[in-house]
């Protein structure tokens, strides 16, 4: 733990704003899973060579699909339970799922409900996270070793196994971050070390520093 997480209050009742899910997951990395889940799908239709796929590849590329577009849409509805019409929609796509699987669909309440669990037995099976080939170097794990903690001259000190991001780059943090400030690593002044930070924590009451205004003079065009 670094010396700036000692020194951090965060407001415990907008960290479980979804108790459904644990911890609850971030809809810009769905959907990133997303389209490279129906890239993949897709692109062996479109090429004609659908056949020169294995058929189960193919389906667990479809129906993560279906899956992940489901806990989006569920999302969604859980951010406003009252609003009856996302929370139709969340069960309608989690019922896309269980047509996909050949199931009988189920109503609303009980299609979200499975297919939060649908979602967590995804999480856990190592076979079925990331295709074979995935673009990240996971070869369908899902995890690759990466560095999390660094020297102060930046070089590695210690890797450990993280989520594959299908070769993406991770999303920012911007400099209103309370743990990093926007560099994306914490330092541990004791240790002398940087370790990754994993967490975007906005500070709301974050100033930015004011734009510089370009100085022109009073009589002359702006450009
Ligand atoms: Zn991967
Ligand atoms: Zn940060």
């Amino acid at each position: 733990m670094s010396t700036q997480d000692t020194t951090i209050t965060i407001d415990a009742s907008a960290a479980v704003a979804h108790p459904a899910y644990t911890p609850t997951p971030s809809i810009p990395r769905l959907l990133a899973e997303l389209v490279g889940e129906e890239f993949f799908a897709r692109y062996a239709a479109i090429r004609g060579d659908a056949e020169a796929f294995h058929p189960d590849y193919l389906a667990d590329r479809r129906r993560t699909a279906l899956l992940l577009r489901a806990v989006i849409a569920d999302l969604v509805a859980l951010a406003d339970p009252a609003d009856a019409h996302h929370g139709a929609q969340a069960a309608a796509a989690a019922n896309a799922v269980r047509r996909a699987d050949g199931e009988r669909l189920l109503p609303a309440r009980d299609a979200r409900s499975w297919l939060r669990n649908q979602y967590q037995d995804y999480l856990e099976d190592d076979s079925s996270a990331h295709p074979p080939n995935c673009p990240g170097g996971c070869r369908g794990t899902g995890e690759v070793i990466k560095p999390i903690v660094w020297q102060d001259d930046g070089v590695p000190l210690h890797a450990e196994p993280v989520g594959c991001l299908r070769g993406e780059a991770d999303d920012p943090h911007a400099g209103d971050c309370l743990r990093c400030f926007g560099t994306g690593r914490l330092y541990d002044a004791d240790r002398g070390e940087y370790s990754l930070c994993y967490t975007y924590t906005p500070d709301p009451a974050y100033k930015p520093a004011p734009p510089s205004s370009p100085t022109f003079a009073a009589d002359e065009p702006p450009f």
